[in-house]
């Protein structure tokens, strides 16, 4: 009889990078992929001190925190190259990385300024990620997994965060071609959704704290309970892991059910 125990080394022996890997999504990724037996994780993240203790509690010799500003390129080229150096190739990268709306963002009242520093974290900064990750898995002959966050929000409608919003379907269409294009490699892309999630994005967002900000969304689920980051971060293991070995151009929503009909004011 198949045994029903949950399988723990779903990433053995893979090497992976997480981006914004110091704090919420990307250090409970982290975490998962290091309990599940990554060989290495190479934590990349603007929040240098946040990042290193989490690469000091993983352990030295299986993680490494490197300061990479997404938003600039040669920044991206050198933690991959570092990455390689390190640990020899890269199986996984997590391109998780992102910043929420400035201020309000209506339509009307509309900061582009704004809006292009807002891109070239979450769209810019991904692209970046996603091509010298790939070009390292084609050069190294590895069959790798990039998984992207986009954001339940992409397909939603609200009466701010316009350029948020835009920029998540942006990185949905990223996904899209980069897996079409990528597939010859032997190559898979995939994008995670979260529904809201009370991490310090979320909450600065909000202007709420963890337990309002939880609070807030819990009514929306249609599943009992509370959206976690580590319910998003099980997910971005299965993507990662062979058990998605012939998933690739699919974004996988972690929301919970999550159905309303816009973001509240
Ligand atoms: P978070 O603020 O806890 O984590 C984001 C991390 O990204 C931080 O550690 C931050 O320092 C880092 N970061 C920001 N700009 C960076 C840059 N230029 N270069 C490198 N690192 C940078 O927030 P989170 O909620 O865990 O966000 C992770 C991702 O999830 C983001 O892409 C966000 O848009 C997305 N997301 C979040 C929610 C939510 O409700 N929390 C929902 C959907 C999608």
């Amino acid at each position: 009889m198949a045994s029903t125990k949950p399988c723990k080394n779903k990433v053995q022996d893979k090497v992976a990078i997480v981006t914004g890997g110091a704090s919420g999504i990307g250090e409970a990724t982290v975490l998962a992929f290091a309990e599940n037996g990554a060989r290495a994780v190479v934590i990349a993240d603007i929040q240098d001190e946040k990042g290193q203790k989490l690469a000091e509690s993983i352990g030295t010799n299986r993680s490494t925190y490197i300061h990479c500003d997404v938003g600039d390129e040669n920044q991206v080229k050198s933690l991959v190259e570092s990455t390689v150096q390190l640990y020899g190739h890269l199986d996984v990268i997590f391109c998780n990385a992102g910043i929420a709306s400035f201020g309000k963002q209506n339509v009307l009242d509309f900061d582009l300024d704004s809006c292009d520093k807002l891109f070239a974290v979450n769209v810019r900064g991904t692209a970046a990620c996603l091509k010298h990750a790939a070009r390292a898995m084609v050069d190294g002959g590895v069959k790798g997994s990039v998984i992207c966050t986009s954001s339940a929000a992409a397909n939603l409608a609200g009466v701010r965060f316009t350029d948020y919003i835009m920029s998540k379907s942006g990185v949905l269409a990223l996904m899209k071609c980069a897996s079409y294009q990528l597939g010859e490699h032997g190559i898979r892309v995939n994008c995670v959704s979260p529904g809201p999630v009370a991490t310090p994005l979320a909450c600065k967002t909000f202007e709420k704290g963890v337990e309002e900000v939880e609070k807030a969304f819990q009514s929306s689920y249609c599943l009992k309970g509370v959206l976690k980051t580590k319910h998003v971060a099980d997910a971005v293991l299965f993507l990662a892991s062979d058990d998605s070995e012939f998933v690739t151009g699919q974004n996988l929503i972690v929301d919970g059910g999550f159905n309303f009909q816009g973001i509240p004011k």
